[in-house]
């Protein structure tokens, strides 16, 4: 069995994800912890539940997604996982989040494991086949997990609505074309976890999302 526990972390109002199997192997999906308080609900989510920490995966690397990259990189001794398109944002974390006024205590590891779209990821029983979707981020993935009929997609779908497409290699009518080609070609069911805001189904965005019925 496999469950998918959501927190919702930083200024931003970020969704984190921690996907765990019933032998204790978790990964967790775009780290958003802010505050220590923040880092603290993580650590204490995965000791309490006695979870092994396996890997650190980004759908894409804008600051919000990443705040706890750092810290989950150092104490549990993990290389994240990021798509090659996206290295160069990675790279300007710090810069980004200087422009913005945000100070960081910790900046993220420069030791990244790039992700390779025919390869499954797997650890455990936590399985994800990748997709590219760009438009919002360059390099942005999606993470698909049969197990649990979902996906997570990050910022490309939320509930009838699209990620924004005005930050730095955004293109919105690439997005458009890309969650047609790899969102919408999934089964219906499929349940979507957003980067923000609440879950959605693919039918339910193929019928109501204002963005892509016309
Ligand atoms: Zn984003």
């Amino acid at each position: 069995m496999v469950t998918i526990k959501k927190f919702v972390f930083n200024p931003f109002s970020e969704n984190t994800y921690v996907v765990f199997d019933e032998n204790n192997t978790a990964v967790i999906i775009d780290p958003g912890m802010y505050y220590s308080a923040e880092e603290k609900i993580i650590d204490d989510f995965l000791s309490n539940n006695e979870l092994e920490l396996k890997a650190i995966i980004h759908t894409h690397s804008h600051l919000d997604h990443m705040f706890g990259t750092a810290h989950l990189a150092e104490k549990y001794q993990l290389s994240p996982y990021l798509f090659e398109k996206d290295f160069e944002t990675y790279k300007n974390f710090e810069r980004v989040c200087e422009m913005y006024g945000i100070p960081i205590r910790k900046k993220p590891t420069e030791n990244l494991q790039s992700i390779d779209l025919n390869k499954e990821l797997v650890f455990g029983q936590v399985n994800f086949k990748v997709r590219h979707v760009p438009g919002h981020a360059p390099g942005h993935i999606v993470l698909i997990n049969n197990a649990t009929n979902s996906v997570i997609n990050g910022d490309c779908l939320f509930y009838e609505s699209i990620g924004r497409t005005d930050l730095p290699g955004g293109n919105h009518n690439l997005l458009l074309d890309s969650i047609r080609k790899e969102l919408f070609t999934l089964p219906k069911e499929t349940k979507v976890y957003c980067g923000h805001g609440p879950e959605t189904f693919i039918g339910h965005e193929m019928v109501n999302n204002p963005f892509l019925n016309y």
